[in-house]
């Protein structure tokens, strides 16, 4: 295991990720109910933007910099705020100097009935996590494989809420993995909201995943639904660091497609690299026959 989130906090596949966590969970808040959150791979929490990795690799500076600069419209900014102000709640000074990673915006969003399950594999970023949520009622910290955690933890109790995956995508056979114990844990909780990361590489493993997923999301009695979303900040070259981010919700919130239409036309601009950013919303359609 080498990856290392820090090298990647705060780029351009982190924000659109992460205010696609906070709209679903701003919808999963709109009911009374508690909810819960299952971070499978939760990582460190919180990143330091001044540290050797952010700035070396400087994704930072293409993507929450440029977005913490941007001027949204009247009909964007509402729906952005709630991520830049959790955000901003980490950079009280004036500068952009920590970024949150998904188990501390989830955790910034819980209500007092709400729960987080978070797991991280990496020693170190376990033990920095730990630090992030000491003494933390609601967020339980787990020393398992996020594959293993994935199908054991649903459903969960509330039998509301959301499973983020967001898997490094080191090992070869990650998009087969993915695949196999998403079915497994859809075939126990076929009513949660599930939101998956990917890198938008390869074409055919991108589209044999969202295949996979349209066709299990279709068959479930009564059928769920699937989002699919990329966002290019620029053509992708082979060798390259990457250019697409793409993102799977299962089970989206009704109004999150909109929302998205709205929010990641206003991102384009800003998050592009070289020229205009592109974005692609759909919804899969099931395999025919299905
Ligand atoms: N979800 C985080 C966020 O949005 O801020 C970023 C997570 S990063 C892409 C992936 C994390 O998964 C790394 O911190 C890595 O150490 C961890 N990891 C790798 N394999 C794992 C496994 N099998 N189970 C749990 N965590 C794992």
């Amino acid at each position: 295991m080498n990856y290392r989130h820090a090298f990647h906090a705060g780029g351009f596949a982190d924000v659109i990720k992460h205010i696609v966590l906070t709209r679903i969970l701003i919808y999963l808040q709109e009911k009374e109910a508690a909810f819960r959150v299952i971070d499978t791979h939760a990582g460190a929490g919180l990143y330091d933007l001044t540290s050797e990795e952010a700035s070396r690799s400087g994704e930072w500076r293409t993507g929450i910099a440029r977005i913490m600069q941007a001027r949204f419209s009247d009909s964007a900014l509402p729906l952005v705020a709630p991520y830049l102000d959790i955000v901003r709640a980490f950079n009280p000074r004036a500068e952009l100097v920590a970024y949150p990673g998904s188990p501390l915006i989830a955790r910034a969003m819980l209500r007092p009935q709400d729960r987080m399950t978070a797991c991280e594999l990496a020693p170190i970023p376990r033990k920095h996590l730990i630090d992030a949520l000491r003494r933390d009622t609601q967020a339980r910290i787990v020393d398992l494989d996020g594959w293993v955690a994935l199908p054991a933890f649903v459903p969960p109790n509330e039998r509301r809420g959301l499973v983020l995956i967001d898997p490094p995508f080191e090992a070869k056979d990650e998009f087969e993995r993915l695949g196999e114990r998403f079915a497994a844990a859809f075939a126990k909780w076929p009513t949660g909201v599930y939101l998956i990361w990917y890198p938008a590489k390869s074409r055919r493993a991108t589209d044999e995943l969202a295949q996979r997923l349209a066709d299990l999301t279709a068959a479930a009695k009564p059928p769920g639904k699937l989002l699919r979303i990329e966002f290019s900040v620029a053509p992708q070259i082979a060798g390259e660091g990457l250019a697409s981010t793409g993102l799977l919700v299962v089970n989206p919130p009704w109004t999150l497609y909109d929302e998205l239409r709205t929010i990641l036309h206003e991102l384009e601009k800003p998050l592009g690299q070289g020229g205009t950013a592109r974005f692609r919303l759909e919804f899969p359609k099931a395999s025919p026959g299905n």
